[in-house]
């Protein structure tokens, strides 16, 4: 048995086709389109990478794109500054602050003073308490991603058990609230998780974002299970994610591949939020 491949490219793609059309509609109504506000700050590779990637994706689907590209000596009082303009355009739907920001700088200041109805990410309290509440919200990317792409591949949710491997704010607490809403069972396991490959094996959906390569084996896996995997992991070979794919694929039903599996999505559903984010704040 092999497992089916979801596709993340060609789901998140459908879901991009489908943002630009709106956009398109809004447009062609005489309004302007969302526009999404990217504050970068100083020059870390990794992170102007994925706000060239943002840039382009707004760029392919008429989202407007604005850039605050920042020194990395900026003071936290300017950057609070920066936020509370975007906070008060009119003109800009969704902020983004690319993280991390340098260490003198309290995230969590920076990220709580974002307006939560223009929090593209999802990680003010206000969206993280509308999350556990299930009310409407901006929900975080990732996660939003893992769940649409479940719902798109077909899989019935409701009753599932489900395992998330990994507890973070910004994927594993999400991902495991989201599923819980969809009526599946859940169980959140960490580093301090005993008997692991016992709690794996009895799951319908294995969800790991731990950040080890290739951790999750073959013999951990419920055959005909499905095998979701959002860990990015960077080894001499390329890049991995946290299940080791060609053995697990000989006995899962449905395996997400890395890459071309929930990374693709995770954007596609920032693209989404600028949306939701507009349209939103159009509503008032
Ligand atoms: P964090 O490092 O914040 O969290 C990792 C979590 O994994 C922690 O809760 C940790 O437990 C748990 N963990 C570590 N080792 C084990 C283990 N052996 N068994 C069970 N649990 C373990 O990572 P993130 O959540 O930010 O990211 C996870 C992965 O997902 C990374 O590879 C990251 O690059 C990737 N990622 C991918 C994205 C995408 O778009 N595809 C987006 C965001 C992240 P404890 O809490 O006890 O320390």
């Amino acid at each position: 048995m092999s497992a089916k491949i979801i596709d993340g490219k060609a789901i998140a793609q459908d879901i991009r086709n489908e943002i630009k059309a709106e956009v398109e509609q809004i447009v062609a109504s005489g309004k302007r389109p969302p526009a999404l506000a990217v504050v970068l700050v100083g020059k870390d590779p990794a992170s102007q990478v994925y706000v060239t990637n943002k840039r382009k994706a707004c760029h392919a689907l008429g989202i407007t794109s604005i850039e605050h590209l920042l020194d990395e000596t900026i003071e936290e009082k300017h950057l609070l500054e920066l936020i509370t303009k975007l906070n008060r355009d009119d003109g800009v739907d969704g902020i983004l602050v690319q993280l991390p920001l340098p260490k003198k700088i309290h995230e969590p200041n920076i990220l709580e003073h974002i307006a939560p109805e223009k929090d593209v990410d999802g990680f003010h309290p206000v969206n993280v308490g509308r999350l556990v509440a299930n009310t409407p919200a901006l929900r975080p990317c990732t996660p939003a991603g893992v769940l649409e792409m479940l719902k798109r591949t077909g899989i019935d949710l409701p009753g599932k058990k489900v395992v998330v491997l990994g507890r973070s704010n910004i994927v594993g607490k999400p991902v495991a609230t989201l599923l819980l809403h969809e009526s599946c069972t859940i169980t959140t396991c960490h580093s301090r998780t005993c008997m692991l490959n016992d709690i794996t094996k009895t799951a319908d959906i294995v969800i790991a974002a731990i950040g080890k390569p290739k951790y999750v084996k073959a013999d951990m896996i419920k055959p005909g299970a499905v095998v979701i995997d959002v860990g990015i992991n960077r080894i001499d070979e390329g890049l991995v994610g946290d299940v080791d794919f060609e053995n697990v694929k000989k006995v899962a039903g449905y395996i997400t591949p890395v890459p071309g599996g929930v990374g693709p999505m995770t954007i596609a559903m920032l693209m989404y939020n600028t949306l939701t984010a507009y349209k939103m704040r159009q509503r008032g």
